[in-house]
């Protein structure tokens, strides 16, 4: 073998430093581009990126607390009749387990906007300005808030003075002869207006009209996929739940399924989160119709299923959907959204 000179040797060490140099400037160029791609796309979702950090902050959990002034916080007391965190360690959201004025004050820099949905077909029109104005003296007070309304009856909408950085958009939708085609529908209309949306909202919340605020509901609710615990079922056993019993329907639970039993007159979060939620439901809801089966409680069924599968983020104990013929629980310290006392025959176009 021959050996290499002293000469041929500085050679290719040279060569090779050039290599490894070369090297090193397209990585760096690369990650320079890649970054700017991140920033680019991202742009309009407000993620920030920096060149020297490919890693995009999350704005979900960026959030900033300079010269906030709030009470301490205690891992030792607090709350010991309730549960505050689920299996998946998902906050349970119960009065005084949260400092309203901390989250309003981390919420407020960031200027977020919340749409509301609400559904008043019918007669159901009748309960719309008692839940307009009790958004207006509760929900998300101080922020930017767009409500929605579907009706088909749009010269009957009552005007409500709305503060400053709120609104109201009337939508006109058909009437129906079956409230369970009118309350199934809802998905099918909140995936569509998501999609109208896009980056224009940030959270989104889907609520029942025949309900009032009695007190605060605010950034503490806000999450990627936010549900609502039931009133009606959070003491039992989860086969007594009325999740969709039959294997045939998309939204089936057996009876060891099954984790709370969620609202379908409440629920929301982000924006891509309830959009995928709404659009699975509403195709769930008509692959059953085409197979000649409806679940037991339409949507609610399909969320409930949805909901087991992809575990909420955020859940909001019963205080956030009460019902006052429901008499006030220990665990109630505050009814904050209630569900009004109806005459189901004298208000729904079947019965
Ligand atoms: N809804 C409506 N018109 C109807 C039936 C239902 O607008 O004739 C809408 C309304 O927003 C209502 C929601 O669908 O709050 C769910 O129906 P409902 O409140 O009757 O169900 P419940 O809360 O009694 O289970
Ligand atoms: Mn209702």
């Amino acid at each position: 073998m021959r050996v290499m000179s002293g000469k041929t040797v500085t050679a290719t060490l040279l060569l090779l430093s050039f290599l490894l140099l070369g090297v090193l400037y397209c990585y760096q160029n690369y990650r320079v581009s890649v970054s700017f791609e991140l920033n680019d796309s991202r742009q309009t979702d407000s993620v920030c990126v920096c060149v020297c950090d490919v890693l995009p902050l999350s704005e979900e959990f960026h959030l900033e607390a300079e010269h906030l002034r709030y009470q301490q916080p205690s891992i030792l007391i607090g709350r010991t009749d309730v549960v505050t965190v689920t299996p998946w360690l998902a906050p349970v959201v119960w009065d005084g387990t949260f400092d309203p004025v901390l989250l309003d004050g981390l919420y407020r820099p960031r200027n977020i906007s919340v749409a509301v949905t609400v559904f008043a077909v019918g007669k159901y029109i009748r309960f719309l300005e008692a839940f307009l104005l009790t958004a207006e003296q509760h929900f998300f007070v101080g922020f930017n808030v767009h409500v929605y309304i579907f009706t088909d009856r749009p010269n009957e909408v009552p005007r409500v003075h709305m503060a400053p950085g709120r609104q109201v958009t009337v939508r006109s939708v058909p009437s129906s002869r079956r409230w369970q085609e009118i309350s199934a529908r809802r998905m099918e209309l909140i995936q569509t207006l998501i999609e109208e949306l896009r980056n224009h909202k940030d959270y989104i919340f889907c609520l029942d009209v025949d309900s009032r605020f009695h007190g605060r509901w605010g950034t503490e609710s806000l999450g990627g996929l936010v549900g609502v615990i039931h009133p009606g079922y959070y003491r039992d056993q989860r086969t007594k739940f009325p999740y969709e019993r039959r294997p045939e329907s998309r939204a089936y639970l057996a009876p060891e399924d099954g984790d709370f039993y969620y609202c379908g007159g409440a629920f929301g979060g982000r924006l891509q989160e309830v959009h995928l939620m709404a659009k699975t439901c509403r195709q769930d809801f008509e692959a059953d119709a085409r197979g000649g089966i409806e679940a037991a409680w339409q949507e609610e069924s399909h969320l409930n299923r949805y909901m087991w599968i992809h575990k909420p983020t955020k859940v909001l104990s019963p205080e956030y959907l009460w019902q006052d013929f429901k008499s006030r629980e220990p665990e109630i310290r505050l009814v904050r959204f209630s569900g009004v006392a109806k005459n189901y025959a004298e208000i729904r176009p079947n019965t």
